[in-house]
């Protein structure tokens, strides 16, 4: 197992990048702790794969260096590096069986005929195939192949690293809680360091200790799924973890002051004068629907979603979503909202402004 040290990274797929446009993977700098299990979370697009593929070696980056542990690895291949990796789609040996499909890795490295034995039957049954070690992978559907991949990435114990790139997505719903709770108790067992690429935030969330979460070819925040809820960085952390995703809100900030559409706000911490783009972000759990003192709003809908409701309402001319208990009655008299002052970020240009206190 090793720590993973991403020194000045960057890729561009061009052979002559000119501009931060032009790379597929902007300039990175981050250690990935020895045994830390991670999710890298983002939209489709925002590079990921290309994280992986350097991390693992089947590409080589335009720029900056790979470390594990102390070990200069930029140049060093896949097999090399000691790193198993599972695709989206099932890469498995369709003339072998089930069991030599899991073995291979295994004999590849010269395992005990018995370890092999006992090793490829423990990670049947993780992956639910023990009663079909001795079929041949021809023939049996995607989902049971991908099944394969996975049990073949998790076989070997002594791997510097495991990568998964969306390895669930062909497999059904329920099959994916069962293997993503497998996969965790094998992370809390061996204790390898994990990256689990996805773009779906329950997800990344469930799956890891800490969210690296991507936009854009850039990392944008990594934190524990907490600090992403309670502190987005970037606005685009805050729309995309949640749901729904946090408020943006346009303002003016004066000091400890905010202005929305005339209408004053006071803020937790004092700010120093501002210039950009300027929103307060503020997640829907911590808006209130009252009669009472606040913003103007108008409720558009109201969705009861089971567990809580939500609000979407109109605050002058922007959507705002609010999110309250299943037994909050909604009534027309509510047409102001307030905010939880301690839960209200600043925005500059879509990065996140610490203040002072006020
Ligand atoms: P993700 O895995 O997050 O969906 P990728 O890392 O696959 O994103 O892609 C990031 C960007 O790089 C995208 O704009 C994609 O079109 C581009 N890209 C990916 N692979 C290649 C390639 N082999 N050649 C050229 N461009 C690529
Ligand atoms: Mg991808």
């Amino acid at each position: 197992m090793a720590k993973i040290t991403l020194d000045n990274l960057a890729h561009s797929y061009l052979s002559s990048p000119k501009s931060e446009d032009d790379y597929a993977l902007k300039e990175l700098n981050h250690a990935w702790s020895d045994g830390e299990a991670y999710a890298l979370l983002g939209s489709s697009g925002c590079g990921k794969s290309t994280l992986l593929n350097i991390i693992s070696g089947l590409l080589e980056p335009s720029q900056g260096r790979i470390l594990f542990d102390d070990q200069d690895v930029t140049h060093a291949s896949t097999a090399d590096r000691n790193i198993a990796q599972v695709f989206q789609f099932p890469v498995v040996y369709d003339t072998m069986t089930v069991r030599d499909n899991l073995a291979f890795p295994l004999k590849n490295r010269g395992a005990s005929p018995q370890y092999i034995a006992e090793r490829v039957q423990q990670i049947g049954a993780m992956i639910g195939m023990e009663a079909m070690l001795d079929k041949r992978a021809r023939g049996l559907t995607a989902d049971a192949k991908q099944k394969i991949s996975l049990g073949r990435g998790m076989v070997r114990e002594d791997v510097n690293a495991l990568l998964f790139d969306e390895p669930l997505t062909v497999i059904d719903p329920h099959m994916k809680w069962e293997l993503r709770t497998q996969l965790k108790s094998l992370h809390h067992e061996f204790g390898h360091t994990m990256i689990y690429v996805t773009h779906d935030q329950t997800e990344a969330l469930t799956f890891a200790d800490k969210v690296v979460v991507m936009y854009d070819g850039r990392v944008v925040q990594i934190g524990t799924p907490q600090e992403l809820f309670e502190k987005p960085e970037h606005t685009f952390v805050g729309y995309f973890i949640g749901s729904p995703g946090m408020n943006v809100i346009p303002a003016a900030i004066e000091r400890n002051m905010a202005n929305v559409h005339g209408a004053e706000l006071p803020l937790a911490k004092a700010f120093a004068p501002l210039s950009g783009k300027v929103e307060l972000g503020v997640r829907p759990e911590y808006v209130t629907l009252t009669e009472g003192e606040g913003l103007p709003v108008q409720v558009r809908r109201v969705e009861d979603v089971g567990r809580h409701k939500i609000i979407r309402a109109d605050l002058f001319g922007t959507e705002i979503n609010i999110v309250a208990g299943e037994d909050t009655a909604i009534s027309p008299d509510m047409t102001r909202v307030t905010f939880d002052a301690d839960h209200v970020n600043v925005y500059v240009d879509d990065w996140l402004k610490e203040g002072e206190a006020a």
